[in-house]
């Protein structure tokens, strides 16, 4: 983390320096902003808490609840959700007040009487070397908290406007604002009373069933799945031994029971599969309680029981798998013609069963792809054309979730009686099959304008172009810290350029690391240069690092190209925290993890959502400048 460049502040560092201007949601409301985001959930607020950050962007986020929830909802951050909250700042504190699921394990009938159950198996949760960051059980409204902060913490303080919910949306042919949003008041001093307001952008983070997505003419295509479950979570005693692990519990005839660990050492969640459901019949017309929800635990926990002393929050529903036809308002027909203003995100667009844990995840997921966009486009460095991207790479995400949410429902819904090779039930080895997709990791976008080809893979192996960028631990050169180079990619909106010298280079005068970093400094095609206003930092938005192979007490920082320690700020201070070196303990070595060519180097280019973009040789400047012309506007120097 660094701070204090533009002069000292004392004072918790978190809390940025508030921007002059900007709204108190309990005055009047805005007649326009820029974005208008619906719905205070996972996806709402990861995008209001990246829009928050920037001062010139004015963003609305409103929530017909009258307040933050403090229950319920889902649970599960996966490994991948939890790297993106370690670039907003929050990996530490969620890593401390989350319950990590390190183990799962698996139980089964007991063939000797099978109204009882037994343990057939257990695995590591996430696999050695998937990530650094661990998959964590913590309420939905935790997770809620962590992006109100950000937002409060903001140059813009930005606070939901809560009562009030969007009723239509209409788009029109207003130079600035032609989103025409009509909102409604649900507090009880004003409820019913419509408001309207105009905005450049309006997201549909509105849930299952938004009314953003009615508004574009949109709707949820798929199944209704015809079984009702029942998710409580409880403080309670029980003797299932288990009771702190994951657990997938599979009964003879009487359907399945997971067990959910979660935070603080004594709650945990049950997730009851309850009865099958007539067609067109809904699971709230049984008119199921949390008791129902127990009685039928402790029948498919047998001969372990649950003793109930505190029901936090229960619920029931049933699942679908749905997938809406639009992710935002421009049909697929007009897609060269005209430029997305009404966006889809989170369950608006995909709902699947929580069985998998990915109902908070993917929903993040899309707002932190689409953030970014949203910024490039209202601050002038790209234009509109970028938001199209969105749809295109999240709508494959989705698709690929609601596969596997098929897939998954159909392995866990079937009783585990073949054992397989490995002596383990299906369940479970189809568990290990799908840790990557599990975790968040399988998402690999296509090749783009954004993405390139895989043509120079070879040089660097172990970084997929398309899927995130897999951190590995390195030392830092300046003040030789042990970290994890991906620590050091902050969710700021920068672009990285990641260059891996080759061997024997030291960061000398005519090596393949100074020549790149003299191009990116001076040479007019440089894309630094080009897209960087005249007035801002040079690593405002192509930030340049490089790791050596070398161990951090052979190098010398001083000797370093100028743009590894460029001057920065009001006071032209020097950046210190631009080179790495491998870490030289057994198995840390950067270059070994992720099969970088140490003859050759390379460079890796990284987007602002931590997907890797390219990989090319440390020489091929051509490319790399024609790359970031392709999407970023060239800016006055
Ligand atoms: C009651 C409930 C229980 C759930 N239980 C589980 C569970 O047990 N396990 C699990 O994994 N997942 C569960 N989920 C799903 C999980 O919470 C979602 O997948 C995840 O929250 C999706 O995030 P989202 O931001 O897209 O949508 P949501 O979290 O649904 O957030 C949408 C927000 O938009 C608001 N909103 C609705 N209409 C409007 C409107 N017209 N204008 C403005 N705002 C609007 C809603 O009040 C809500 O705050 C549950 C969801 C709900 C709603």
């Amino acid at each position: 983390m660094q701070f204090h460049l533009n002069g000292y502040h004392a004072g918790n560092p978190d809390i940025a320096i508030a921007d002059e201007g900007w709204r108190d949601p309990s005055g009047e409301l805005p007649q326009t902003v820029d974005v208008l985001i619906a719905g205070c959930g996972p996806a709402g607020l990861c995008l209001a808490a990246q829009l928050s950050r920037i001062a010139s962007i004015r963003t609305m986020i409103v929530e017909p609840k009258l307040g933050p929830i403090t229950k319920g909802q889902a649970d599960g951050l996966n490994v991948r959700s939890m790297e993106m909250l370690q670039a907003f700042g929050y990996g530490e504190k969620l890593k401390r007040e989350a319950v990590w699921v390190n183990e799962t394990t698996f139980w089964t009938p007991d063939p000797a009487n099978t109204s009882n159950i037994r343990r057939v198996g257990r695995v590591q949760d996430v696999a050695e070397g998937l990530s650094e960051m661990p998959h964590v059980l913590i309420s939905q409204a935790r997770v809620h908290d962590v992006y109100l902060e950000i937002m409060r913490n903001s140059p813009t303080r930005l606070q939901p406007d809560y009562g009030l919910e969007v009723v239509d949306v209409e788009v029109d042919d207003h130079p600035d604002f032609p989103v025409k949003a009509t909102l409604r008041r649900t507090d009880p001093e004003r409820e019913g009373k419509l408001e309207m307001i105009r905005a450049a952008y309006v997201v549909g983070c509105d849930g299952a069933r938004s009314n953003v997505r009615k508004a574009i003419g949109g709707s949820l295509h798929g199944d209704a799945a015809h079984q009702a479950w029942g998710v409580i979570d409880l403080l309670a005693v029980t003797n299932f031994p288990d009771i702190r692990m994951k657990s997938l519990i599979q009964s003879e005839n009487s359907g399945t029971v997971f067990v959910l660990p979660r935070e603080g050492g004594y709650l945990f969640r049950l997730y009851v599969e309850l009865d099958r459901l007539g067609e067109g019949e809904r699971a709230s017309d049984r008119g199921f309680g949390a008791e129902d929800t127990i009685a039928k635990a402790n029948h498919i926990l047998h001969p372990y029981s649950v003793e109930a002393k505190d029901v936090v929050w229960s619920s029931v529903y049933e699942i679908g798998h749905r997938l809406t036809d639009r992710f935002d308002d421009v049909p697929e027909a007009e897609v060269g013609t005209r430029n997305p203003r009404v966006i889809l995100a989170g369950d608006a667009c995909h709902t699947h069963s929580p069985k998998a844990g990915q109902g908070m995840n993917v929903s993040m997921g899309d707002t932190f792809n689409l953030g970014w966009k949203l910024i490039y486009v209202l601050t002038g460095r790209a234009s509109p054309e970028l938001l199209h991207s969105y749809t295109e790479e999240r709508r494959g995400a989705a698709q690929a979730l609601i596969d596997f949410d098929h897939k998954w429902s159909r392995i866990v819904g079937t009783k585990s009686e073949y054992e397989g090779e490995e002596g383990m039930p299906e369940f479970q080895r189809a568990f290990i099959a799908n840790g990557e997709f599990t975790a968040g990791l399988s998402v690999c976008y296509e090749p783009s304008e954004l993405i390139g080809s895989a043509k120079w893979q070879e040089l660097a192996k172990g970084f997929p172009v398309g899927k995130r960028f897999h951190s590995a631990p390195v030392i830092r050169l300046a003040d030789a810290k042990p970290m994890h180079i991906g620590h050091a990619f902050e969710a700021d909106n920068r672009w990285r350029i990641l260059a891996f010298a080759p061997q024997g280079d030291h960061g000398q005068t005519g090596g393949a690391i100074e020549k790149l970093s003299a191009f990116l400094e001076r040479a007019p095609q440089s894309p630094v240069l080009r897209h960087t206003f005249a007035a801002e930092d040079i690593d405002a938005v192509i930030d340049f690092r490089a790791v050596f192979q070398q161990g951090f007490r052979t190098l010398e920082y001083a000797q370093m190209p100028s743009l590894l320690r460029p001057s920065k700020g009001r006071l032209g201070l020097h950046d210190y925290e631009k080179v790495f070196c491998a870490d030289h303990a057994a198995g840390q070595d950067i270059f070994d993890m992720r099969e970088i060519d140490r003859t050759a180097g390379c460079l890796i280019v990284i987007r602002p959502d931590q997907h890797v973009a390219r990989v090319l040789p440390l020489d091929a400047v051509d490319e790399l400048s024609a790359f970031f012309e392709a999407f970023l506007k060239p800016q006055e120097r």
